[in-house]
């Protein structure tokens, strides 16, 4: 018998997913670890009743951008909503202000940071800057980073970032190959998209729709196929960022069918938006940009098992009007608030997907990739007690001007309903969200190191 006050938290009488299924089943959390799932319900210091609510996992975004050192967002705006939205782990992007991470000095300033500002726990990406180039890479692999960032030749336009040529991308595969860490690639063929976008501006095609054109499938397809081989050769885990056409995703699947360590992720706005959301507002430049009709291909495939991850390349840079959507900085504005009821609701009331399917490629699936797991992404004894508790069947109205982020508040999803409220949010056993209120602080969240 169990004595009642070896549980600092319980949570009673929810349905807990559990390795794909919801079982009735308790909850006692002990040090901000799942320390006993029991049928009988428990008693412990704190005790959360979640009757008719459904527990699951909290969301591991792999895709963030805290853009830290930039005056356009930080770690206290982004994380406090990503807690808002149930994520309880951000994986963050290296394009930070002035250099990414690339000294292990660089990479401690940044944890100090996030440990002092951030309302969830955090990983890191560490990257690739002009001053380090690749041999920086060697420097930070024993930081605790989960993997490097990587954009190829041409594509950073920002002069801070080092887009690698292939031989460069080979070396720093090996490198991860060898720590057993992950690249996150961007795959995009600078010459194609520049060349496409000085063709359109010359003929004249300037309307936003035509922004989608100036980075076409061929050039995401060419740089996905050339980094294939890479990661082929070299056996380095790699997750194919914010993939934006289906062909892409098919071409990962079929080497991943020969035993590559391959992924695939794609964003909320590739399953939500098309070219004609752009038509209608410049606003909603992103890169890659909104395509024509792969959002339908992009949903089956991730039916299928085939799309590995959802990231939420939450990036709320300032969008200044007066500028046409060839000068206008790239980004959605909040969407890691929104990625988590958008795609529960989306998925399973619009794309017949199941829940379990949801939680796998937004809390599981990135948790293994960037080796978290099984610290994160599972509801498990052991793991932390990182929870979203959510009341199904509750119509929300997505609120531009509810969103936490710096800066003026606007969202393509603004007016957009979703079907779950989430009642709770828990980061290690400690509620950091109240039916829509963040009761957590700046500063609860920890750095996650990759396991290696
Ligand atoms: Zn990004």
């Amino acid at each position: 018998m169990v004595n009642s006050r070896d549980y600092d938290v319980v949570v009673n009488e929810g349905s807990v997913l559990i390795r794909d299924e919801l079982l009735h089943v308790n909850l006692g959390i002990t040090d901000g670890k799942i320390s006993t799932i029991s049928s009988n319900p428990l008693q412990g210091g704190q005790e959360i009743n979640a009757s008719e609510r459904i527990v699951v996992p909290g969301v591991v975004d792999p895709h963030m951008h805290v853009w830290y050192g930039h005056e356009f967002e930080n770690f206290t705006n982004a994380t406090e909503g990503a807690a808002k939205g149930g994520v309880t782990t951000i994986i963050d992007m290296p394009l930070d202000k002035p250099f990414p991470p690339y000294t292990p000095e660089l990479v401690q300033r940044k944890i100090e940071a996030g440990e002092s500002q951030s309302y969830v726990d955090f990983g890191l990406f560490g990257g690739v800057s002009l001053e380090g180039g690749i041999s920086g890479v060697e420097k930070i692999l024993n930081t605790g980073i989960v993997g490097i960032k990587i954009f190829p030749k041409g594509v950073p336009r920002e002069g801070f970032y080092k887009g690698l040529d292939a031989w460069e991308i080979l070396q720093v595969f090996k490198l991860l190959q060898m720590k057993n860490l992950t690249a996150a690639v961007h795959p995009a063929n600078a010459d194609i998209d520049d060349k496409e976008t000085k063709r359109l501006l010359a003929e004249g095609l300037i309307d936003p729709e035509f922004f989608d054109d100036s980075r076409p499938a061929i050039s995401e397809l060419e740089s996905t196929a050339s980094t294939l081989i890479l990661a082929q050769k070299t056996g380095c885990r790699v997750n194919f960022c914010h993939m934006s056409f289906a062909e892409g995703v098919s071409l990962i699947n079929d080497f991943k069918a020969k035993g590559v360590r391959i992924f695939a992720e794609t964003c909320p706005h590739y399953l939500t938006l098309t070219r004609d959301d752009l038509k209608k507002d410049k606003r909603l430049r992103i890169h890659p940009p909104l395509r024509a009709d792969e959002k339908d291909r992009l949903w089956q495939l991730l039916k299928e098992g085939k799309i590995d991850t959802i990231g939420s390349d939450h990036a709320p840079l300032p969008k200044d009007e007066s500028k046409s959507i060839w000068e206008m900085f790239a980004g959605l504005g909040n969407t890691v608030e929104i990625m988590f009821p958008l795609m529960v609701s989306e998925g399973i009331y619009q794309h017949d997907l199941s829940l379990s399917q949801i939680i796998r490629v937004m809390s599981e699936n990135p948790a293994r990739i960037y080796g978290l797991f099984p610290r994160k992404g599972r509801i498990g004894v052991g793991s932390d007690a990182d929870l979203i508790i959510l009341q199904p069947g509750v119509d929300q109205r997505i609120n531009a001007n509810d969103l936490s982020y710096l800066g003026k508040k606007w969202s393509p999803w603004d007016g957009w309903n979703v079907k779950f409220k989430i009642s709770q949010v828990l980061l290690r056993g400690r509620p950091i969200v109240r039916e829509g209120k963040v009761v957590g602080n700046p500063g609860d969240g920890r750095f996650v190191s990759a396991l290696c």
